[in-house]
């Protein structure tokens, strides 16, 4: 099969890359050409089908402008794993390092950059640090001494203006989850972003954004907000600034994409249910959902109950032999009578853990759950 010709606004991306789809998440990438089918990344439940670029286009595809480059050494993000593995202790059959490893994915996360026009009025209150010089005396060996007290203060002064500005590449998030990402592993240092080359895609897939401009114009505003807010302080040649206020127009939005990296991996659970396994791509912290195996643990267990039972046995032959044939041998039976409790008690602890493990890992989940529907909620009841 030839290469088909791709549409024009893959071409920004590189000429080499196709859209694709993941039909269990909706995630819709772009991956290299010849890779496809792939695992999808996110969900691992789904395989990534090539879309046709016209008749399935996004609705967003604006160009990317720049790329945070991945920057963790495969040593680094083998010792990670190998942390996160010895994390659980009766492992599912599926989470071995070298399936961790193999199915290792890097994938590039869209955020949205924007530019505009600002033209606005706008309030403050600027602060000016100054020094106070008192004196302070104190009773000390037998006599007052006193100490000479060096203290910063800040004096407020009120001010206004107007401002006409350019700003570029303020950040807003174009996932609907960036959020839930950004909480479970830290934000990104956008100061080692780079401008985008079509190589980088080569070696990551690149997600496309979930999240129209139009929904995150708001958090775009903000950072503009806060970009004017620093000028306005620079301009007043003030140390501090605080209840900025400003009424501002903005003219000729351009959008784009910055790209955040991101690893990814998976195993399967004991249902067999992949649970995803993500790592910074900068700092490779990890995101992973803990499961234990508690089929492995009732195996063990069953291994445990069927050497107390054989224990048992045993105990039980030497006493009824000690009671009527030859007396000394009872203490055997008391020693098989102690093993079997030994193991009997052995069975209940790999089950237990097993059971502890995903307990708390559901609690912790749960906990998340109710957390972000709490800021969820924040948010909307933030005025606007
Ligand atoms: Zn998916």
């Amino acid at each position: 099969m030839s290469e088909p010709d791709p549409a024009d606004w893959i071409e920004k991306w590189g000429n080499t890359l196709a859209l694709a789809g993941c039909h269990v998440c909706d995630a819709i990438y772009l991956i290299p050409y010849d890779k496809a089918p792939l695992t999808c990344p996110l969900c691992a439940q789904g395989e990534l089908l090539l879309l046709d670029e016209e008749a399935d286009r996004p609705v967003y595809t604006q160009p990317p402008e720049l790329a945070v480059p991945f920057s963790v050494p495969q040593d680094k993000k083998t010792r990670i794993l190998k942390q996160f593995l010895s994390s659980i202790w009766i492992k599912p059959d599926d989470l071995k390092l070298d399936r961790l490893n193999d199915r290792a994915q890097s994938v590039y996360l869209p955020m949205w950059l924007v530019d505009a026009d600002v033209q606005a009025q706008w309030w403050a209150e600027t602060g000016y640090n100054y020094e106070v010089i008192s004196h302070r005396e104190q009773y000390q060996r037998d006599q007052w001494r006193t100490q000479r007290v060096r203290e910063t203060k800040i004096r407020w002064e009120p001010r206004a203006g107007r401002l006409q500005r350019h700003y570029d590449n303020k950040t807003a998030p174009a996932l609907e989850e960036h959020d839930a990402f950004a909480r479970q592993l830290g934000w990104y240092r956008l100061e080692e972003a780079e401008p985008y080359r079509p190589e980088i895609a080569q070696t990551a897939l690149v997600r496309l954004p979930n999240r129209p401009p139009d929904d995150a114009w708001p958090e775009a505003q903000t950072a503009l907000r806060q970009a004017a807010q620093e000028e306005c302080r620079q301009a007043a040649a003030a140390d501090h600034i605080r209840e900025f206020r400003w009424t501002a127009e903005f003219a000729n939005p351009n959008w784009t994409q910055l790209l955040l990296p991101l690893y990814t991996t998976w195993y399967q659970d004991d249902d067999g249910r992949p649970q995803m396994v993500y790592l910074h791509g900068q700092t490779g912290k990890l995101y992973g959902r803990r499961r234990a195996s508690l089929k492995k643990a009732r195996r063990y267990a069953l291994v445990m109950l069927a050497l107390a039972a054989l224990a048992g046995a045993f105990a039980l032959f030497f006493f009824l032999l000690g009671l009527f044939i030859a007396p000394g041998i009872l203490a055997l039976a008391t020693l098989g009578f102690l093993a079997a409790l030994f193991f009997g008690i052995l069975a209940i602890v790999p089950v237990g853990l097993a059971w502890y493990t995903n307990r708390t890992e559901k609690f912790n989940e749960l906990h998340r759950l109710a957390r972000d529907t709490a800021v969820l909620h924040d948010q909307k009841a933030a005025p606007q």
